[in-house]
């Protein structure tokens, strides 16, 4: 029997996996990638954030010990050899993946690609020559770009994105980040650790809505002793600009603040990257993303869709979770989607790690318990003097069933 001919668009953690997999249970896998593979997730957003985010750590670490913290000079710049090791760490993680690929025959496409109908794809490669592919099943993985705000147009310099911050050459003097997601807190940790002046800006209620009330409240209070300013319910009402600075007003619910800022970063969010021909193959998309049932599969016969450009959880675990899944059906197996447990770890000092439900969204399904322990208590985290944090698990009165692990704390993520 001839092998399936499988086409992934998108090399992200989405397609690449999806790509393996598909491989892995027989599959002749063409995988299509227009920039690097690897996608967002390697080369803009996981992988790099996260190297910095560690050397970060370390250096927190030092100042923070009385046996080391002599050995930093004063005006210590680490952000020059931070910059390379972090390039150093994608080039490495994107070979693995490209070498991963190539144990697997998969054939990798630099270029572009998109819809010509239910089974045929066409590919431009970067000399623009053109190329029609057939396939007995697609997987579409093209992932997401970082939303704008009407009005607040990056310019590379002042007003950026996170793909620009990965690439300065300078620590900024005072920071300004709109929108207080994972992204924009996780930079606030790392700039605040290098000595930059903070300030966030979140039009809703709270930083990081979602997650449990009890750790975005600690880390409030942790960011704020640090000289980590958050406003929220506010918003920009006007940027005058001034040079190499500029001067924002916010709006907030206590009048108006005024900061002078070298950078802004632009964090509100991503959105799916939907310049595919979808009409061509009967693909229905909303602005949320393409639209599919909890097997991953479209509205079109044989073409599935996963990661960041379907929406819900914009993480890089979901994406190859859904990777997996779409590949699997698409092979003859039975999978669905389970997302009542998927975790979300987040790289802020102290970090966070969580899974199922808050407490608060518990209470309203039934009787719980709730158990919490101090990170204060544990001798492990008193020998390395990182005492801030908790561990919360809210679990079912009746049954013990636990419906909820919330990690504020020293190597949450790890836990
Ligand atoms: P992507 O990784 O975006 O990959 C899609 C790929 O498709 C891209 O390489 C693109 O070039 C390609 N493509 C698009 N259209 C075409 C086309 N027509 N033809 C050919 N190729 C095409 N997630 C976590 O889980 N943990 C984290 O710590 C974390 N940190 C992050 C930090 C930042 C700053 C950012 C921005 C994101 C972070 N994420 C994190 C999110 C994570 O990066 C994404 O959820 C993940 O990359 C989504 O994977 P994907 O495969 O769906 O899409």
């Amino acid at each position: 029997m001839n092998p399936k001919r499988v086409v992934v668009i998108g090399g992200g953690p989405g397609g690449y996996v999806a790509a393996i997999r598909a491989a892995q249970l027989g599959a002749r896998v063409t995988l299509i990638e227009k920039d690097r593979i690897g996608g967002t997730c390697l080369n803009r957003g996981c992988i790099p954030t996260k190297a910095l985010l560690s050397d970060a750590k370390l250096l927190r670490s030092l100042k923070r010990s009385p046996v080391f913290e002599s050995l930093l000079s004063e005006g210590f710049n680490p952000i020059h050899p931070m910059m390379e090791r972090k390039k150093k760490v994608v080039q490495e993680m994107v070979r693995g993946v490209e070498l991963l690929l190539q144990s697997y025959r998969i054939t990798v496409k630099s270029g572009q690609a998109d819809l010509l109908g239910t089974d045929q794809i066409v590919f431009q490669d970067r000399e623009g020559r053109q190329e029609t592919i057939v396939a007995d099943g697609i997987i579409l993985a093209p992932g997401s770009q970082t939303k704008v705000l009407p009005g607040l147009t990056p310019d590379g310099e002042r007003i950026i994105t996170s793909d620009e911050i990965l690439e300065i050459g300078k620590i900024p003097r005072e920071i300004l980040i709109v929108g207080g997601g994972y992204i924009g807190v996780e930079f606030a940790t790392l700039f605040s650790t290098l000595g930059s002046k903070v300030t966030i800006v979140e039009i809703l209620d709270t930083i990081l809505p979602g997650l449990e009330g009890e750790l975005v409240r600690n880390l409030r209070r942790i960011f704020e002793k640090e000289g980590v300013k958050i406003h929220t319910q506010s918003s920009i009402e006007k940027i005058h600009d001034q040079g190499e600075e500029l001067r924002v007003d916010l709006k907030t619910p206590q009048g108006i603040e005024k900061v002078v800022v070298d950078k802004l970063l632009l964090s509100v969010g991503r959105g799916p990257n939907l310049a595919l021909d979808f009409s061509k193959a009967g693909v229905r998309v909303s602005a949320s993303g393409i639209q599919v049932n909890r097997r991953m599969e479209t509205t079109a016969p044989y073409i599935y869709a996963i990661g960041d450009a379907i929406g819900g959880l914009l993480l890089a675990h979901v994406a190859s979770e859904e990777g997996i899944i779409a590949a699997e059906n698409l092979m003859g197996m039975d999978r669905q989607i389970e997302d009542r447990q998927i975790p979300t770890c987040i790289f802020t000092y102290p970090e966070i790690a969580s899974i199922g439900l808050p407490e608060k969204e518990a209470r309203t399904r039934g009787e719980i318990r709730v158990g919490r322990f101090p990170f204060r208590s544990n001798p492990k985290a008193l020998i390395s003097e990182e005492t801030e944090g908790l561990i919360k698990v809210v679990a079912a009165r009746e049954t013990d069933e636990i419906l909820g692990v919330h990690i504020i704390g020293p190597e949450a993520s790890t836990l």
